[in-house]
C-alpha cells in the first residue's frame, strides 16, 4: 500500500482518543482543512466514554505545570491552552465542578462530551476512519504516510495520538509505539500508573472486600514519598481506591520490596487516641480487646492491629496498661503494608512513560520528525486522578493542532 495511491489530506491524526479528537475540532475551528483521524476501534473516543466511572472528570479548577510528572515541560502547552472551559463552550459544551474542585460535562454524562467533539467534527467535515489500524507510518517527500491493511492516506502532518498501554480492552496495548520505534524515535518503556498496588495476599486476604477511610502515605525505604486521604478499598493482592492509584505514580516496581505504606484508619478523631482508647477501656470495661475496638475500627482491621501490638483479641480490655494502651494506638495510626508490584495495564487508568521532551520541540513536534507531533498518552507525561490526564490530553491535542495551522 505504499506511495504513490495514497489519499491525500492536510491532517493524519492516529488515534480517535480524548487528544486526537481535541486536536481534530482546534485543526479545524483553525482551517486545517482535509482532516482523517484514524480509530482501530469500531468508534472512536471507547476511552473517554469510560472516564469518570461514565461521567468524564474533564479536568480540574487547580490545574500547574507541578501536577504533571515525567520528561515533557507541559508549561508552555497548559499556558498556550489557558481555560478549559472556553475550550468546551466553543463545543458547545458546559461544565459543572465538584466540592474537590473535580470538573465534569453539565449533564454529568461522558457521553456529552464524546458528542461534542463528534458533532462538531461532523459539521467541519473531519472523516473518522475506524476499524482502522495505521500499520505503518513513514516520511517521503515531506509527506506523513500512514498505512493501513486496506489503504494508504499522506498529509504534511500527523499527529500521533495512538494513546499508551494502559486499559487494552479500550484500544491502546501500546502496539502503536511501535511505528515511533521503527522512527528511531526513542520511546520511555512504559509503565502504569494510577492503578492498584500489590501487598502481601496473606495480609490482605482477610481484609478482602473492605473499604477503609484513612490515611495512607507511601515510602521508599526511610523516604516519605506522599500522603493521600481517601477511602482505600482492599482486595485479595492490592490495595486499591483513588488515594492508592495517585501514589502507585511514585513506586518503581524493579525494587518493590524497598516501598510500603502506612496507613492511619483514624485520621480524623476528635481527641487523641489514646485518650479515646482509655474512654472505650471505661465504656466497654466488660469487654474483650477486639471488642473494645469495634466501636472504632471495622472487625478484620482490627485482628491485624491487634496482632502488630502483640494483643491477643480476647485479652480483656479492662487489663490493659498504659503502656499496652500507648502501643495499641501506635498500631492503630501505624498500619504497615508491604508493596510486592504495580497491578498490570489492563487495571491502570494511564502509562507512565512514554516520548521523551528530549525529542519534542515546545509545541510537541518531534525535533528531528518535521510535521510528526505526539500528544496525550503517548508522550511522556503522567499525573494523579481528578482530570488531569484528559486536561492535559485536551490542551496537548491542541497545540500540537494550532502549531500544525500556523504553518
Ligand atoms: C477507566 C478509566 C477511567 C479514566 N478516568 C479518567 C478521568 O475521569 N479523568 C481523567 O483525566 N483521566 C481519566 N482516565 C485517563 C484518560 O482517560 C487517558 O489518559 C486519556 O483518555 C488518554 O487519551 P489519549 O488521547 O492519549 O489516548 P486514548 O484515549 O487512549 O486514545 C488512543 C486511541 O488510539 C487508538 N489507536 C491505538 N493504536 C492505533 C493505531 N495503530 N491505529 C489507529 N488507532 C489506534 C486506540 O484505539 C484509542 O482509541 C481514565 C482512564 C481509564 C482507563
Amino acid at each position: 500500500m505504499r506511495g504513490n495511491k495514497a489519499k491525500r489530506y492536510d491532517l493524519l491524526i492516529l488515534g480517535g482518543g480524548a487528544s486526537g479528537l481535541a486536536a481534530a475540532v482546534t485543526a479545524s475551528a483553525l482551517g486545517v482543512k482535509r482532516i482523517a483521524v484514524f480509530e482501530k476501534q469500531p468508534r472512536v473516543g471507547k476511552k473517554i466514554l469510560a472516564t469518570g466511572n461514565g461521567r468524564c472528570n474533564l479536568s480540574h479548577t487547580h490545574i500547574s505545570s507541578g501536577d504533571y510528572h515525567g520528561s515533557v515541560d507541559v508549561a508552555p502547552i497548559l499556558r498556550e491552552f489557558g481555560d478549559v472551559n472556553s475550550f468546551f463552550e466553543n463545543l458547545g459544551l458546559y461544565t459543572r465542578t465538584d466540592d474537590a474542585g473535580r470538573m465534569y460535562p453539565y449533564s454529568m454524562t461522558a457521553t456529552a462530551v464524546l458528542d461534542a467533539f463528534r458533532l462538531r467534527m461532523r459539521e467541519d467535515g473531519v472523516e473518522e476512519l475506524c476499524d482502522t489500524e495505521v500499520q505503518e507510518l513513514y516520511r517521503q517527500n515531506g509527506l506523513w504516510y500512514a498505512v493501513s491493511a486496506e489503504a494508504a492516506y499522506c498529509a504534511p502532518s500527523v499527529i500521533f495520538a495512538a494513546g499508551g498501554h494502559a486499559a487494552p480492552k479500550l484500544g491502546t496495548d501500546g502496539s502503536a509505539w511501535r511505528l515511533l520505534k521503527q522512527l528511531g524515535i526513542p520511546v520511555k518503556s512504559p509503565l502504569p500508573n494510577l492503578c492498584p498496588v500489590l501487598s502481601d495476599p496473606a495480609l490482605l486476604r482477610p481484609l478482602k472486600g473492605l473499604r477503609v477511610k484513612g490515611e495512607i502515605m507511601l515510602f521508599d525505604g526511610e523516604d516519605h514519598l506522599g500522603t493521600e486521604t481517601g477511602e482505600v478499598q482492599f482486595t485479595e493482592k492490592a490495595l486499591s481506591g483513588i488515594c492508592v492509584f495517585n501514589l502507585s505514580g511514585l513506586i518503581d516496581p524493579a525494587r518493590a520490596e524497598d516501598f510500603y505504606f502506612m496507613m492511619n484508619p483514624v485520621p480524623d478523631l476528635s481527641i487523641d487516641l489514646p485518650s479515646m482508647l482509655y474512654t472505650l477501656q471505661g465504656t466497654r470495661c466488660g469487654m474483650s480487646c477486639e471488642e473494645m475496638l469495634t466501636g472504632l475500627l471495622p472487625k478484620p482491621l482490627i485482628r491485624i492491629i491487634l496482632k502488630n501490638a502483640n494483643i491477643k483479641p480476647e485479652f480483656p480490655c479492662i487489663e490493659l496498661s498504659g503502656k499496652e494502651i500507648q502501643r495499641l494506638a501506635g498500631a492503630v495510626r501505624f498500619l504497615s503494608f508491604p508493596v510486592r508490584g504495580l497491578a498490570g495495564f489492563d487495571q491502570a487508568q494511564a502509562t507512565r512513560g512514554g516520548v521523551p521532551g528530549e525529542v519534542l520541540d515546545e509545541h510537541l513536534q518531534v525535533k528531528d520528525h518535521p510535521g510528526l507531533y505526539v500528544t496525550g498518552e503517548a508522550a511522556d507525561v503522567h499525573s494523579i486522578c481528578g482530570g488531569y490526564h484528559l486536561h492535559w490530553c485536551w490542551a496537548s491535542g491542541s497545540a500540537a493542532a494550532s502549531d500544525i495551522a500556523s504553518r
